[in-house]
């Protein structure tokens, strides 16, 4: 079982496991998003596809046709 605790004050919020958590800390009001990694057992080839794409056409390039 996973602790879950404050990241300013170290307190102890919860206990268990959680993907996304956002708690509020009683002690000093930080409002801590807790989120858990994903097991490696994920696919890891999601990454590698990313990286085919150029990355100059996504936003660099504004559309042609504009006021024309
Ligand atoms: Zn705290």
């Amino acid at each position: 079982m996973e602790e879950i605790r404050c990241g300013s004050c170290a307190k102890l919020l919860a206990r268990g496991t959680a993907e996304l958590l956002e708690i509020k800390c009683p002690r000093c009001g930080t409002l801590n998003h807790v989120r858990v990694a994903n097991p490696p057992s994920e696919r890891p080839r999601a990454s590698d596809s990313t990286r085919d794409v150029h990355g100059q056409d996504r936003w660099g390039t504004p559309p042609p046709q504009l006021g024309r």
